[in-house]
């Protein structure tokens, strides 16, 4: 099954196909599937009515790129874009482009927070991109393969705060960080910061998918 017909399959009428539609001047590289290793989460760091469109033509115009540089963008309301061809080398993170997929949010998270909306849709693209690969891959924000500030601290604190265990980590150590996260968004809640809290309740839904898929992984052998 190609990409695209996951996604739609997935998201049906929340996800639309932008690739052949933006701006574009030239072509990026082409890899195969098999070397796609994690997914980096970006913001566009812009006010979130900028449209992908917009994105395209600055990436293009501004930054003398092929393309728009993500592979994916995600919006307030949760709708997901197709932007360029998950088997394109995009140019996103730096030394980390060759092994990545670049998703984006749109927006500017350094104080705003990300949607209920768009942290669902992110939570279950991670899963589509794992099932189409056939195998696990580690997400990480900008932030930690450059130099940046991006996704911006709120969007980083919602999606990696409760992180993923690592190989290695005792189960125990992952009910413990779950345990504290919990703990935190009733303090959160008990503050009025039903924002905040609600970022940390999708975002432990997220690693609970993540944990559910891993586990099915295993029993499946
Ligand atoms: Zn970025």
């Amino acid at each position: 099954m190609d990409f695209w017909t996951a996604l739609k399959d997935a998201f049906g009428s929340q996800a639309v196909d932008l690739r052949d539609r933006l701006l574009t001047d030239g072509d990026y590289g082409r890899r195969s599937a098999d070397s796609i290793r994690r997914i980096v989460v970006h913001h566009t760091a812009v006010d979130a009515s900028r449209t992908w469109a917009a994105v395209a033509a600055y990436h293009v115009n501004g930054n003398n790129w092929p393309g728009i540089g993500y592979h994916l963008g995600i919006a307030r309301d949760g709708v997901l874009s197709y932007l360029g061809d998950i088997e394109t080398v995009r140019y996103h993170a730096g030394r980390a482009n060759a092994d990545s997929i670049g998703v984006c949010f749109a927006g500017n998270y350094m104080n705003d927070e990300p949607t209920a909306a768009m942290l669902a849709t992110y939570a279950r693209l991670v899963s589509v991109i794992e099932a189409h690969l056939g195998r696990q891959v580690t997400v990480v924000g900008h932030r930690d393969v450059g130099a940046t500030a991006c996704p911006g601290d709120r969007l980083y604190a919602a999606l990696f705060s409760p992180r993923e265990p690592l190989p290695g980590d005792e189960p125990s150590a992952t009910a413990e960080k779950v345990r504290w996260w919990l703990e935190e968004c009733t303090r959160q809640f008990e503050a009025d910061n039903a924002e905040r809290a609600r970022a940390i309740l999708y975002s432990l839904i997220a690693l609970a998918y993540r944990l559910e898929q891993g586990g099915r992984e295993k029993e499946e052998g």
